[in-house]
């Protein structure tokens, strides 16, 4: 069972899913979303069901069972000399990184080809948004295209086009600096999803939330967004094909990392949350990363934790030595957990 999760989440190759191509053809064919919506929460109504049921998941699911991934958010950082550099430290790095773990980077739009051409194919690229309209609220438009009158943006289907894999939604610094609303990631998740992009999704909590204990009111909202339009559409590739990235904001280049108890706590009840509300089968499979000041020199005891999947690295990934490091935590942590 364990090795059967582990290898329905690795690394997505650039080719769409099956699923995502019969979704597709089928909409495009009578205009009209052809998949039955299943919602979890309202097929799921009986109280005392859920309740028996939240019991037994909390056992199942407490630990991580994908391939370890490890994620370099270059953020808005780099020009020509600089990228190249980087590029060119990480391939040389590539033969002392362990085979065990995905990894993929995300340079810039303005980089990501650049560094799609160059850097080795064992590095998926991963673009660092993708637009879709606020308004999108109609099923049948959901899958409109999002290119047009949008100056300024980059759209899924650009990304499809250039065989980007990975798009990284959510992140805190787009959600509090940039207006991306719970709502928006959600349909950004989707409308990326439906475009055959493999989606990494940022959560995670303010300070001040976590000081007057909303942090998980504010994780399982992030979460539920999300569902809530990626559930009738892609459910059944959630697994292999959306990453959760547990980046609590006070964390986030501020060199104060969460402790391990911190981050097992938020990443054992996300994996909860998931199984009660999308599916068991999806909870298992899903990995979930933890973001927020790591580095080679603490990246090491984050990976003992059994319910980690992996990093989101932000400062660190800007060295090709240390982000190697970084990825070799993955044997700590299959020594860790004993796979
Ligand atoms: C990030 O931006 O996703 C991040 C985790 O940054 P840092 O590692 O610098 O804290």
């Amino acid at each position: 069972m364990m090795r059967a999760a582990a290898a329905a989440t690795t690394m997505k190759t650039t080719t769409p899913s099956y699923s995502y191509l019969t979704a597709r053809k089928t909409m495009t064919q009578n205009g009209t979303p052809a998949r039955t919506i299943k919602n979890h929460q309202m097929d799921n109504n009986n109280n005392d069901r859920r309740r028996r049921r939240r019991q037994r998941i909390l056992h199942i699911v407490s630990e991580g069972t994908g391939r370890f991934i490890v994620g370099g958010n270059w953020k808005c950082n780099g020009n020509r000399e600089s990228v190249k550099a980087l590029v060119d430290a990480l391939n040389k790095n590539i033969a002392n990184i362990e085979k065990n773990c995905d990894i993929y980077c995300c340079p810039t739009f303005l980089h990501l080809n650049y560094v799609k051409e160059n850097l080795d194919t064992r590095f998926k690229v991963c673009a660092q948004n993708s637009w879709v309209e606020a308004d999108l609220v109609d099923p049948e438009h959901h899958y409109d295209s999002t290119t047009g009158a949008f100056t300024g943006e980059i759209s899924a289907e650009m990304l499809e086009d250039l065989q980007v894999p990975f798009v990284l939604l959510g992140h805190s610094e787009r959600r509090t600096l940039l207006g991306d609303t719970d709502e928006i990631v959600g349909k950004k998740v989707a409308h990326a999803r439906y475009h055959g992009l493999s989606v990494v999704v940022c959560v995670g909590e303010t300070l001040e939330e976590r000081e007057n204990g909303t942090t998980f009111d504010v994780i399982f909202k992030q979460l539920k967004a999300v569902a809530k339009e990626i559930d009738d559409r892609e459910h059944s590739s959630w697994g292999s094909s959306v990453v959760i990235a547990y980046e609590p904001i006070w964390a986030i280049g501020t060199g104060k990392v969460a402790t391990p108890e911190q981050v097992q706590e938020v990443h054992s009840k996300i994996r909860s949350w998931l199984a009660e509300n999308v599916s068991e089968d999806v909870a298992k499979a899903t990995r979930i990363q933890y973001g927020g000041s790591v580095h080679a020199s603490n990246c090491a005891d984050l990976a003992k934790l059994s319910d980690i999947d992996g990093f989101l690295v932000g400062g660190a990934s800007l060295n090709g030595d240390d982000f190697a490091a970084i990825c070799n935590a993955s044997s700590v942590h299959y020594k860790a957990v004993g796979r």
